[in-house]
């Protein structure tokens, strides 16, 4: 499958041409008409290559004139644009990845190229720490300094992988070394994989095997390794595809509780929990716990036993932060965390109606099989009426076709909407189409780059409107690609207590949004927490396991989040008016509290 090419994708390119034109001392009218292209295609909510390809004049799109009309046709179509790569030739090599790095417009990198001969950005790097970069016209200390903080940035960010990726590449490579290996007994994740961080570095891998000397080269031997670094008896390290480095340690079957632990981490985590044990006289290694006066080494063989020996209860990876979780522990007040299991239904989801690639009925008896007892169907509205958001009338539609299949699954089907949020706050659908909806999400696709207050401001405005049920993804950033919008977290969050307005945690693997610091706020403030794929496809709806570990590193139980409540009980939430929601809601919170403590 190729990948669909994005509006991002499009913008790059324009963006890209500018630059190239500009450095070449090109006329400003045609470097303007590809900014002014680049800018309004930033700000579609829908996908321009769909349109392209559904043959719609995208010439009706005000700022896209037939020469860049028919490059975007091109893109689409082939793949490339024979104009860029013709620029792209007659610049110096690498020109592009200098204009990627943060402060470096296209007067700076042409001056550096001409005047430094500089081609790369290890040779920007270079002269920006020997002083040359500083004297370059308009530049001067500070900038140079500005700029040699940027190439580290974006080497850091490079560096480590998003859960999504790193999760698939750790399942491809057990079913590959189960397979190589007859005498594996068990393969687990530890590091920052198993804690769910949003983005991993190394995969560290613990084996336990009948069969130890066969799994270090039997995982050096797989066809995705790029390299290997390090093959021992204690220890195999490689690169797999697509460029993660995987840390594989054979562990002994009574010994793992300690080896799991010390991989685990967090570092962090483990420096208190190391102070923790001392005090008691003990110290801790990655072979056990030993006892300082005898110089006895203890084994464990699971982190229960392990963290027991300690005087504690298991704290869960996701929790081990080095924050309060070890007097949490030590004072019995751990959080009883949500599990996959607890979720009783998914309300974000799109079908073929609008961008999801499944039928309607395909992605509702999905859904079912999930064993949920509720669920939304939530296509997107019209957007600026170009690609396949719905009308309000195909929205009356779906509506009529979503009543009628209400029966047929054993599960509430609520008929919702994810609605555009315009730029200045209003939906995208006006209110009496609002009011047909059993479920509204608001969400921003477009005009991402407001400022902080104009951002805060807008989606203020949505939680203001009485139909908007909860905020989807409220920061929009993609993983290592695209970052989140600038808003002021506090001041959203109390609007949306206030309001009686839910919060997303969207579990997509390259967003999670909110965030784990954010989900952990909305809690402490009572503001509801719904857990959603956003599914375009029947295979992601299992992707609730990502935002469920964004929930339990936030410390949520099921009482925090809406869809773990029984049908009833989220029903009763959602048909009261939203001045009432918060005071039902903390109703909700002590009931659950009160049900588990029975
Ligand atoms: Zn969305
Ligand atoms: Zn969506």
């Amino acid at each position: 499958m190729t990948t669909p090419i994005s509006n991002d994708d499009i913008v790059t390119l324009f963006n890209n041409m500018a630059a190239m034109l500009e450095i070449k001392g090109d006329t400003v009218f045609k470097i303007r008409a590809y900014q002014r292209a680049a800018n309004t295609i930033d700000q579609l909510s829908w996908s321009l290559a769909t349109a392209a390809v559904n043959g719609e004049d995208l010439k009706k799109i005000p700022g896209i004139g037939k020469a860049i009309s028919e490059k975007v046709q091109e893109y689409v179509a082939t793949g490339h644009v024979v104009a860029y790569d013709r620029l792209a030739e007659e610049l110096p090599p690498n020109v592009l990845e200098l204009l990627e790095v943060p402060g470096m417009g296209p007067k700076t990198v042409k001056a550096a190229v001409d005047e430094l001969g500089i081609g790369s950005v290890a040779e920007l790097e270079q002269a920006a720490l020997d002083g040359r970069l500083a004297q370059l016209p308009r530049m001067g200390k500070r900038s140079a300094e500005n700029i040699l903080r940027h190439i580290h940035a974006q080497r850091m960010r490079s560096d480590r992988t998003p859960l999504g990726i790193a999760a698939e590449t750790c399942a491809a490579v057990t079913e590959q070394l189960f397979d190589a290996c007859p005498g594996l007994v068990s393969l687990t994740p530890a590091g920052s994989l198993r804690r769910w961080e949003e983005t991993i570095g190394d995969l560290d891998l613990i084996a336990i095997s009948e069969n130890p000397a066969e799994t270090g080269p039997a995982l050096a031997g797989l066809a995705s390794v790029r390299e290997t670094l390090v093959q021992g008896d204690a220890k195999t390290s490689v690169v797999v595809d697509p460029g993660i480095q995987i840390d594989l340690r054979i562990g002994e079957p009574d010994a793992l509780g300690a080896m799991l632990q010390y991989f685990t981490g967090s570092q962090q985590h483990n420096i208190r929990l190391r102070d923790y044990a001392n005090r008691q006289g003990l110290s801790l290694n990655e072979y056990g716990i030993t006892v300082v006066d005898t110089a006895v080494t203890e084994k464990f063989p699971d982190e229960e036993s392990f963290y027991g020996r300690l005087g504690l209860p298991w704290i869960a990876p996701e929790l081990r932060r080095g924050a309060d979780e070890l007097d949490a522990a030590r004072n019995g007040e751990l959080p009883n965390l949500i599990t996959v299991d607890d979720l009783r239904g998914d309300l974000h989801m799109h079908s073929d109606w609008s961008d999801g690639k499944f039928p309607l009925e395909e992605m509702i008896a999905a859904v079912a099989a999930m064993g949920y007892e509720y669920m939304a169907l939530t296509d997107h509205s019209q957007g600026l009426g170009v690609a396949n958001g719905l009308t309000p009338d195909r929205l009356a539609a779906q509506i009529e076709i979503l009543r009628g299949l209400q029966d047929r699954y054993g599960m509430v089907i609520l008929c919702g909407s994810e609605v555009d949020i315009r730029a200045d706050g209003a939906m995208d659908f006006p209110d009496d189409v609002l009011g047909m909806l059993d479920w509204v999400i608001a969400s921003v696709h477009n005009a991402m780059s407001q400022d902080r207050e104009t951002m805060t401001n807008r989606i203020v405005r949505a939680m203001e409107n009485p139909h908007v049920s909860m905020i989807g993804h409220a920061s929009t950033r993609l993983l290592g690609r695209r970052d989140p919008v600038d808003f002021d977290i506090e001041a959203l969050l109390q609007t949306a207590r206030a309001t009686g307005t839910a919060m997303e945690i969207n579990a997509a693997p390259e967003r999670l949004d909110l965030k784990d610091t954010h989900a952990a706020r909305a809690r402490e403030l009572g503001v509801p927490l719904v857990i959603n794929t956003d599914s375009h496809h029947t295979d992601s709806l299992s992707n609730q396991r990502y935002g469920v570990a964004v929930a339990r590193r936030a410390w949520c139980g099921p009482q925090h989040v809406l869809n773990a409540y029984p049908a009833s009980e989220f029903l009763g939430w959602l048909r009261a008016p939203k001045a009432e929601r918060a005071a039902r809601f903390d109703a909700m919170v002590a009931g659950a509290r009160a049900g588990s403590a029975a």
